[in-house]
């Protein structure tokens, strides 16, 4: 057999799969991420469909697979700058940023304890803050410390460089160009919440009790900014009320003109864990069509049962707040009975759609919504799941394993 060494672009659970099975199948793999830590979307799940299993049920047995195997080299906070060559000998140029916190770093916390600044949490979609000084989350892998270094005083301050008793720190750190040579390369850069301020009428950047479906995951998750509890952000107060926007934004040619596919899906699976921790709120879903495939059609079987959530078929075309009770005023036309709806509610979920992350390389061919398309790459070059259109974890799983067979036959014919 030809030796194959692939680059796997994206550490979420489709770059983390196709990885593994091309690793597991005998081959070479570089695994880089951008960020400094590997889990992608999935780590920021509560639970996730259909089995409603937290994120580290599937997650925790891939960390363990890529910790065994020799031929998976994981470079965090790492890009790709350029990519020459052709199908089975390309030369990448690469760039990791630098983490200034080695392997050194048994996450004693004294580093945390003694850092003055503070640093909006990205991990809770800047809902809570960390210290400039950070582990990404208790599951992180690699497990380790990083430095923000738009935050750090760095030698202004050296706290942390005094407080470390294991020689983990070092301020000095560089960004560092990586060439490599390899075979195939796999993106799997997978997606990112369309931005919810650009959809003015429906109030998220003027209402802090607007939230999107994201951030209710994290507000959901035992590890986010309010420890699993169902809590508005405006008061804290447990809201008794609460309004899923769906399709917000989505299949508008304004902003997303396609269907995600996992929103509705999402919000059901969220109805139903809000009840489960919180059974007296009135929850209100308005949705336009809802599409669940699948598995996921049982969650409809089951919010159907619950008699606090009620399924409304209509567009919320406006957000407003009532100025005595501040309470949030949505307004839908309910499309079966004709009625104009102006309903109070003290907490509202926009259900945004998932937008690629962008990658600007001259070799990748992007449609006018930015996901990869796949027949306009160069043979040797390919794209998994969320990167070329949404897909749930089940569909990216088999998307990832397929371009792991595609990798693995690249020096094949
Ligand atoms: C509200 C909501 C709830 C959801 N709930 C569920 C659910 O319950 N069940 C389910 O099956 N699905 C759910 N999904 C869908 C699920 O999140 C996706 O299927 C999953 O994240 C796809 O994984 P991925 O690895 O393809 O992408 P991602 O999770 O986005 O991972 C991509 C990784 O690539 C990295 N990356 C990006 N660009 C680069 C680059 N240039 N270089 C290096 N690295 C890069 C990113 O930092 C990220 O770590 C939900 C989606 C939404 C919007």
């Amino acid at each position: 057999m030809p030796e194959n060494k692939i680059l796997v672009a994206g550490g979420g659970i489709s770059g983390i799969t196709t990885a593994i099975e091309a690793a597991e199948a005998g081959n070479e793999v570089i695994l880089i991420e951008k960020l400094p830590y590997l889990g992608g979307r999935v780590a920021l799940m509560n639970r996730y469909f259909p089995k409603l299993c937290p994120p580290y049920c599937g997650l925790e047995i891939n960390f363990r697979r890529i910790k065994d195997n020799k031929r998976i080299r994981v470079l965090t906070s790492t890009e790709i700058t350029n990519i020459s060559g052709n199908k089975g000998n390309f030369n990448v140029e690469l760039i990791k940023k630098p983490e200034f916190v080695n392997e050194n770093c048994t996450v004693c916390g004294e580093c945390e304890k003694v850092c003055p600044v503070e640093r909006p949490d990205e991990f809770n979609y800047n809902t809570s803050k960390t210290k400039a000084i950070y582990l990404p989350h208790e599951m992180a892998f690699p497990y380790k410390y990083i430095i923000d270094e738009k935050y750090c005083l760095k030698f202004n301050c050296n706290k942390c460089l005094e407080a470390c008793k294991y020689d983990a720190i070092n301020l000095s750190a560089q960004a560092k160009i990586i060439n490599e040579k390899v075979t195939g390369i796999v993106f799997a850069t997978g997606w990112k919440p369309y931005d919810a301020s650009l959809i003015e009428n429906l109030g998220f950047d003027k209402f802090p009790d607007v939230i999107t479906n994201v951030m209710m995951e994290r507000l959901a998750a035992p590890n986010g900014p309010t420890n699993g509890k169902i809590l508005r952000p405006s008061d804290n107060k447990k809201p008794k009320t609460i309004a899923f926007v769906q399709c917000a934004g989505s299949r508008d040619e304004k902003h997303l003109p396609y269907c995600s596919a996992v929103c509705c899906s999402a919000s059901l699976k969220q109805a139903i864990y809000i009840i489960e921790k919180e059974p007296e709120t009135k929850i209100k879903i308005f949705y336009i069509d809802l599409r669940l495939s699948g598995r996921n059609e049982d969650f409809l079987n089951k919010v159907k049962e619950i008699k606090n959530i009620e399924l409304i078929k209509g567009k919320v075309g406006l957000i407003e707040q009532n100025p005595e009770n501040k309470a949030l005023i949505a307004s839908a036309e309910n499309i079966m009975s004709g009625k104009i709806i102006k309903e109070e509610f003290d907490m509202i979920v926009l259900a945004t759609g998932m937008q690629p992350e962008a990658i600007n390389l001259k070799n990748i061919k992007c449609d006018e919504s930015g996901f990869i398309i796949p027949e306009f790459l160069e043979d040797g070059i390919f794209a998994a799941s969320c990167s070329k259109k949404p897909l749930d974890v089940s569909a990216s799983l088999k998307d990832a394993t397929g371009m792991a067979l595609k990798a693995i036959q690249t020096l094949i014919g």
